[in-house]
């Protein structure tokens, strides 16, 4: 049985009750309060009645608090990749769709023509007229832009999340059930529904056990918090896992052999990910490489999240900038031509070549 003075469990108590003593009181643990839900059925909060009955009861509640400002710090984390990805397609894109229709639930978009080798680069700020809102927009921003998010955010994951995670996988997975359908409409007027949708997502397990997903292109589906708990996400939209990588596998091994398609655009614009992806490489703030940046009170973080992004739209422009320096122009084009030369003449690639020569000729090829 407990004696009088000892801490009564959280779980116990009406909301309102400091933890210590019981009294009435509307003061939370700011290290912990608003971290996000893991259990529906679990109460995160804590309330502290002073700062003496929090410091009596460091002891007891110190190892809860900690986790919990874990998954504080994985949620703000996953906020950030969500945002750099929204960032880095802003100015980055790789749609050449003339225009969008919205019709209920439903995004289409019209046209995907074939482009020619431009002068400059084949990724370029995002440009169709949206006259929608912020959601929307996002949705269509990141549409089809999971493989490009593992390749352009692995060391930033990585640099966030190594202190708080025991593992950060790459999952390749097969998604049902999305609140939001992108179908494609070809210049023919044909439409493609696709009723599950292959997906790339993070799966990162807090050094506490609980295993969450970190999914920074989820807005094409309508999933706008860009982490869940796991269990949930397996739930509700996961049908299956197709494959399961280390963190950086799908861009140094997976995505350079994705559509080896002789089309000199589509290598290209391959190329231009790649290097602005080992360009994003060299992005660490000062304040991820102190680990400072997670931390705090929700309008400090909010303050320092703005420092990162202007940092990050500045890095991700000076990065376009080099990249379409002319003498890199030449450079890459001339390395891409070598690439096809060397695909067309690959006999172990004949199948794979013919097969992608195909999907891309009928404009089939989603990702
Ligand atoms: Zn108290
Ligand atoms: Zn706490």
């Amino acid at each position: 049985m407990a004696s009088s003075n000892a801490r009564t469990p959280a779980s116990t108590l009406p909301p309102g009750a400091c933890s210590r003593c019981a009294n009435p009181t509307n003061k939370k643990c700011s290290g912990c309060c608003n971290a996000p839900t893991y259990d529906e059925d679990s109460c995160n909060d804590t309330f502290y009645c002073s700062s003496a009955c929090q410091t009596a009861d460091w002891g007891q509640h110190k190892q809860t608090c900690k986790a919990l400002q874990d998954r504080k710090s994985l949620h703000r984390a996953a906020s950030l990749l969500q945002q750099t990805m929204f960032r880095i397609r802003h100015h980055a894109s790789p749609t050449k769709s003339q225009s969008v229709r919205i019709n209920g639930s439903q995004i289409y978009f019209q046209g995907d023509p074939a482009v020619d080798m431009p002068n400059g680069l084949h990724l370029a700020p995002f440009l169709l007229p949206l006259d929608t809102d912020r959601d929307v927009f996002n949705a269509i921003l990141v549409f089809n832009g999971c493989m490009e998010a593992m390749a352009y955010l692995s060391s930033l994951t990585k640099n966030l999340l190594h202190r708080i995670c025991s593992t950060i996988e790459e999952v390749y997975i097969t998604i049902i059930n999305p609140d939001l359908q992108i179908p494609r409409t070809f210049e023919d007027g044909q439409v493609l529904h696709v009723k599950k949708h292959g997906h790339n997502v993070y799966r990162a397990t807090l050094k506490n056990g609980e295993t969450w997903v970190i999914d920074p292109t989820g807005a094409q589906y309508w999933f706008k918090n860009p982490l869940r708990p796991w269990h949930s996400f397996e739930k509700q939209n996961l049908s299956e896992i197709n494959d399961t990588y280390f963190l950086g596998h799908i861009r140094s091994e997976y995505f350079p052999r994705i559509p080896e398609v002789p089309v000199p655009a589509m290598l290209a614009q391959k190329a231009e990910k790649l290097e602005l992806a080992a360009k994003m490489d060299s992005f660490t703030p000062s304040l991820v490489q102190f680990g400072s940046l997670l931390k705090g009170s929700n309008a400090d973080f909010e303050e320092k999240e703005r420092r990162f992004l202007q940092e990050l739209e500045i890095h991700i422009n000076k990065s376009l900038d080099e990249l379409s320096a002319p003498g890199e122009i030449v450079r890459r084009n001339r390395e891409v031509r070598l690439r096809r030369v060397q695909l067309l003449m690959d006999p172990s690639q004949q199948c794979q070549k013919e097969d992608l020569e195909h999907l891309s000729l009928s404009g089939k090829d989603i990702l």
